[in-house]
């Protein structure tokens, strides 16, 4: 059997006595591409943000690429390496150019020599489709635009799993469009996709599974025509009633 992208099994986390993630259970196949969606607060950034350790789970496990992560710090290392994250606020080192941007990792954490780093991030660059604003800075870039550095610069660690919180929700509307485009092509691609969006045309299209989060549990997990065709949930109803 192939091995599962990411697995959550039993997982619980409190932030303090709020319980914010409950009973988590979703096995992630690989190459598959998942939405999350849910209102604000019900728990969808940290549930992504547990499968790279930016936030630690209290109970149950998670396996990422068949690597448990626990207080390990190898393992988190390693899990580290396979998987990359997009955020809402792009993060972009704003004194370093594109280009800088996007070596930065593979020559201080991989150890590649400048040269190669520089060739791979032209590469991802020309994926994205901005080439040539390598040598700028990233605030003399649209939202748009550094957004897709973003993603080229994640791409450039050569992940096997992408995770995307938000990508779009800070762009303005007229540069929504370039970025989905840009995941689409990465998905069509193959790549594993974890990403939480309120875009739905972009679930649609490019989902395998959509989840919908409410306080901190998964309420539902369907397929894109079933889950927005007949939501089984209530609340799921409700939350599509008030976004679509
Ligand atoms: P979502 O991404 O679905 O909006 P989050 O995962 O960001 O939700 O947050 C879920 C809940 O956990 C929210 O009520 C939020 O206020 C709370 N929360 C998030 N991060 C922390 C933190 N570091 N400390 C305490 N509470 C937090
Ligand atoms: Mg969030």
């Amino acid at each position: 059997m192939a091995r599962q992208a990411v697995q959550f099994i039993g997982v619980n986390k409190w932030f303090g006595s709020f319980h914010v993630l409950r009973d988590i259970n979703l096995d992630v196949e690989q190459g598959e591409r998942i939405v999350i969606c849910g209102p604000s607060g019900s728990g969808k950034s940290t549930l992504i943000r547990c499968i790279n350790r930016l936030e630690q789970h209290q109970e149950g496990r998670i396996i990422v690429d068949g690597v448990e992560i626990n207080d390990d710090v190898h393992a988190i290392e390693e899990v580290r390496r396979e998987v990359g994250m997009v955020f809402q606020h792009f993060n972009l080192f704003p004194h370093l150019t594109v280009l800088e941007n996007c070596t930065l990792a593979p020559i201080w954490v991989r150890g590649m020599p400048k040269r190669e780093a520089e060739a791979l991030a032209m590469k991802f660059l020309e994926r994205v489709r901005i080439p040539e604003q390598a040598k700028k800075y990233p605030g003399q870039l649209s939202g748009g635009q550094q957004q897709r550095v973003a993603i080229a610069r994640a791409l450039c660690m050569t992940p096997k799993i992408m995770l995307f919180d938000e990508p779009t929700s800070a762009l303005d509307p007229e540069m929504v469009k370039e970025v989905l485009d840009t995941m689409v092509a990465l998905a069509a691609e193959g790549m594993t996709m974890l990403v939480v969006t309120h875009e739905m045309g972009f679930a649609r299209q490019v989902a395998d599974r959509v989840i919908f989060m409410d306080q901190g549990q998964i309420v539902e997990i369907n397929a894109p025509d079933e889950f927005f065709g007949h939501p089984r949930n209530e609340r799921t109803r409700l939350f599509l009633a008030q976004i679509l």
